[in-house]
């Protein structure tokens, strides 16, 4: 699967697992990157030199992750953080803001983070024309929520729009109950385009809410422990929600503060109810806890018994696929060099939702290395345990428990 092979690259990863995250397989290999892309890709590239070369120890590497739902209009918006810093330790290499901008400051969404931040970044447009500058409250003025000047919008910044948001809760919509979600409806018809709806507490209830969604249109908070949770008191996938799914409506995480049950989460994976989609919804509130990051939130659903292809799944293929942006389910020549890579780390580790719940789990992923476009953005050595094992699994060890060690 190599391309022609020169005799020097940009950037070698030597000894690395290549993971397919749709069926789970891995292959070891040697991985060149030249120019921005995956120039080739061997069990061994032995004699060939690089710039730099990386040694992975045997560590996981996948495409880098996508983000579906974060909060990056930092100095502008209530939740906003700069989103440099938590994705590149993260191994995500594109992030996907949820809505922060409305039509109102979209232009300085394009201006001041699309074109500064070094992670790729796109967005839902809000349908709230003033986004999400305030806590809350964007969709209690009927004029904030202005379909023909959200539909001008997307027009002028298609190439970094991917959606419509809209956040519907008891407090968000101030009383004025469903006029912005058949508002964010009417824009995401007229465009196209995909619809991601932010669910918690009720009033609108969430058998109306979802009676505006559509095939391919995103459910976000899936996992929330509010009143308009998805799952009946008996702790099954409400009649409702199995029907939107069925009709082709996505369920993404979005952890949040206020949004990730590990009860709620844990009846449906036990019932086999995975989410589609899993992202962070990472913003001022939460990036120092319970969510610092998706290495984090993924490892709660590892906590929870998904492994670690199928968590990985939901934040490159299936996020990709979710707003028509490729992300490929293992790096290929060819590609854009979108690369990240993980372990699994043994310990103890006490992981928390956004209740205060604390589970403690005995595996954690952890990023070591950051690529994007063939630029490392973060590198943390895959580095040997003092008694001088190697920390990083083996192929065989990504889906089988393997040796305890003491917390570090
Ligand atoms: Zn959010």
């Amino acid at each position: 699967m190599t391309s022609e092979i020169r005799q020097h690259y940009a950037l070698i990863l030597r000894n690395a697992q290549l993971l397919d995250v749709e069926n789970g397989t891995t292959t070891s290999a040697d991985v060149a990157i030249q120019d921005g892309r995956i120039a080739a890709i061997a069990p061994t590239l032995p004699l060939i030199t690089a710039d730099r070369e990386i040694a992975l120890e045997g560590a996981i590497v996948t495409p880098g992750l996508l983000d579906l739902h974060c909060h990056g209009y930092w100095g502008a918006t209530y939740w906003g953080i700069p989103l440099d810093p938590v994705t590149e330790r993260s191994g995500v290499t594109t992030a996907i803001d949820a809505g922060s901008a409305g039509a109102y400051s979209f232009r300085g969404f394009r201006e001041w983070i699309w074109g500064h931040n070094r992670v790729e970044t796109l967005a839902f447009l809000n349908i709230s024309s003033i986004g999400l500058i305030h806590k809350t409250y964007e969709l209690a003025h009927s004029a904030y929520a202005d379909v023909d000047l959200a539909i001008q919008t997307v027009e002028r910044h298609r190439d970094i729009i991917v959606g419509i948001k809209a956040r519907i809760d008891v407090n968000t919509v101030g009383g004025r109950g469903l006029e912005g979600l058949a508002r964010a409806r009417a824009a995401a018809t007229a465009l196209s385009l995909p619809l991601m709806v932010h669910i918690g507490k009720g009033p609108p209830e969430l058998r109306e809410i979802l009676t505006y969604m559509r095939a391919g249109d995103i459910l976000t908070h899936c996992h929330t422990g509010h009143s308009n949770r998805i799952t009946t008191p008996g702790g099954t996938l409400r009649d409702e929600v199995r029907a939107a799914k069925d009709r082709g409506i996505l369920l993404d995480t979005g952890h949040g503060m206020g949004s990730f049950s590990f009860q709620v989460a844990d009846q449906l994976l036990q019932q086999g109810e995975l989410p589609d989609t899993i992202s962070t919804d990472v913003h001022a509130e939460n990036v120092n806890g319970p969510v610092f990051d998706l290495p984090t939130t993924l490892s709660k659903y590892m906590l929870l018994g998904m492994s670690l292809h199928r968590a990985l799944a939901c934040c490159t293929v299936a996020a990709g696929r979710a707003i028509g942006y490729p992300s490929p389910s293992r790096i290929t020549v060819g590609d854009i060099a979108h690369v990240a890579a993980f372990t699994i780390e043994d310990g103890s580790f006490p992981l928390t939702d956004s209740y205060g719940e604390t589970r403690t789990a005995q595996r954690r992923l952890r990023c070591h290395l950051t690529v994007q476009r063939g630029e490392i953005r973060y590198f943390h050595p895959v580095c040997s345990s003092p008694e001088g094992g190697i920390l990083t699994p083996t192929a065989h060890a990504i889906n089988t428990p393997h040796r305890r060690r003491g917390p570090r």
